[in-house]
């Protein structure tokens, strides 16, 4: 269990002020000037020391991706840009940082901007999230007000801008390169890579896409030291992480705990049970969406981190646990979420644009049964087909909830068609 200690989220609950004045008693923007003297590289050495790994899903080191920006800046200006696009069902950590503590994300903009050496940041915000974007742009004024941005950012002789930019609301701008198309002003559609965006991204020029929580985590560790933050969690699995537990649970919510804490822990202990206790829970998505399902007997012993998940067979993902009791018809809900990544293909290639769209429609017959047994096995040949042969991770994000589901309730979709078959059989007799 973390301790409050080690939390890096004190006003995750919003139980205090997110303005300026509130946030720098809460320890931000203190010691930023400090951290900026440590100098480009140092401060990129500490993020990789720490293992910090991307939060917004994939879990890439954070701190190698950084050292892929140039060490030098030629002719083309480095950009940040920090995606705040959260979308992805089940997941509502973002929202918070930035409705609750919009400063640390700030704060992280400056000293990321400033290791990869860019002037600066755009936060590419989701448009559904109005209020958030109201409270952010506020904070970003109030770090204006006080010189913490600027022509002379904190003092430390660096110029650092910080611009927001609110989406229209599409899943596929959370994608880095779809993002920065729609940054760009055009479709947001993602590119072909490479070339990666470190080498050619926003206005053709060197870029890292980061997510809020990983931005926003950064200035705690750079002044509380990579061995803090590397002594929570696991090794490769290190730190703290904000999780938000969703679905049939008594108190659904978000919580930081520590890499690597027991799904079991994390239901009982921060979201008070599953609902009917824990011999009725049927199955838990752990890391959003897109993150095939745990069953039971998995849920009763894994960890919640990227390798435990990753060698379940599932993925930690952005970490939108989302618990399912008995009472779910699962075959129903993993319909649902074929139906939101249909609805979401940009379209750009054919295995995602036709396929999510077969994998929905015949999901839709599985829920009534009125299938044959062997199409199982062809829906699951479909979901292999999609796989991998895209240009995003959507078409992957399709695939994996209904590969788990065959994987885990195979006889529970059988029945169903059996149960069909025999009923349509006694009706035409
Ligand atoms: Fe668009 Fe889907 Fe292809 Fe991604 S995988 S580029 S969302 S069509």
């Amino acid at each position: 269990m973390l301790k409050d200690k080690d939390r890096i989220f004190t006003n995750i609950y919003g139980w205090h002020g997110s303005d300026l004045k509130s946030a720098q008693s809460r320890g931000d923007w203190q010691g930023t000037k400090e951290v900026i003297k440590l100098g480009h590289d140092k401060i990129i050495e500490i993020i990789k020391d720490s293992g910090l790994r991307g939060r917004g899903g994939a879990g890439f080191p954070s701190g190698l991706k950084w050292s892929f920006m140039p060490k030098e800046v030629k002719d083309r200006p480095h950009y940040l840009v920090v995606n705040a696009d959260e979308s992805e069902p089940g997941t509502c950590k973002d929202r918070d940082i930035i409705r609750h503590e919009p400063h640390k994300l700030i704060e992280g903009c400056l000293l990321a901007g400033f290791a990869m050496r860019a002037h600066c940041a755009y936060i590419y915000i989701r448009g559904e999230f109005y209020n958030e974007a109201f409270v952010l742009q506020k904070a970003i004024d109030e770090a204006y007000d006080k010189k913490l941005l600027g022509n002379n950012a904190c003092g430390s002789g660096w110029k650092f801008d910080v611009f927001l930019h609110r989406g229209a609301g599409a899943y596929i701008c959370g994608e880095e390169t779809a993002l920065l198309e729609s940054l760009e002003g055009k479709k947001g559609q993602p590119r072909l890579k490479p070339p990666f965006p470190a080498g050619v991204g926003l206005y053709g020029c060197p870029t890292t896409v980061n997510n809020v929580e990983t931005i926003a985590v950064s200035p705690t560790i750079l002044k509380r030291g990579a061995k803090w933050f590397a002594s929570l969690g696991r090794e490769n699995n290190t730190g703290s992480k904000l999780f938000c537990i969703s679905g049939h649970v008594n108190q659904p919510c978000n919580v930081e705990e520590e890499m690597g804490i027991s799904l079991r822990d994390l239901i009982e202990k921060h979201a008070g049970g599953v609902k009917g206790g824990w011999n009725n829970l049927l199955a838990v998505i752990p890391g959003g969406s897109s993150t095939p399902l745990l069953t039971k007997n998995v849920c009763d012993t894994i960890l919640m981190d990227f390798d435990s998940l990753k060698n379940a067979g599932s993925g930690l993902g952005t970490a939108g646990v989302i618990v399912m009791d008995k009472s779910t018809d699962v075959i129903n809900a993993i319909t649902k979420l074929s139906h939101f990544y249909k609805h979401e293909s940009c379209g750009q290639c054919t295995p995602c644009r036709e396929g999510t769209g077969w994998m929905w429609r015949m999901m839709e017959r599985l829920v009534t049964g009125n299938a044959e047994i062997e199409e199982i096995d062809v829906l699951l040949e479909v979901t292999k087909q999609v796989e991998g042969h895209t240009i995003c991770a959507l078409g992957d994000a399709a695939a994996w909830p209904i590969q788990g589901l065959i994987k885990n309730f195979r006889p529970l979709i059988e029945e169903r068609i059996n149960n069909f078959n025999s009923k349509s059989t006694k009706a035409a007799e």
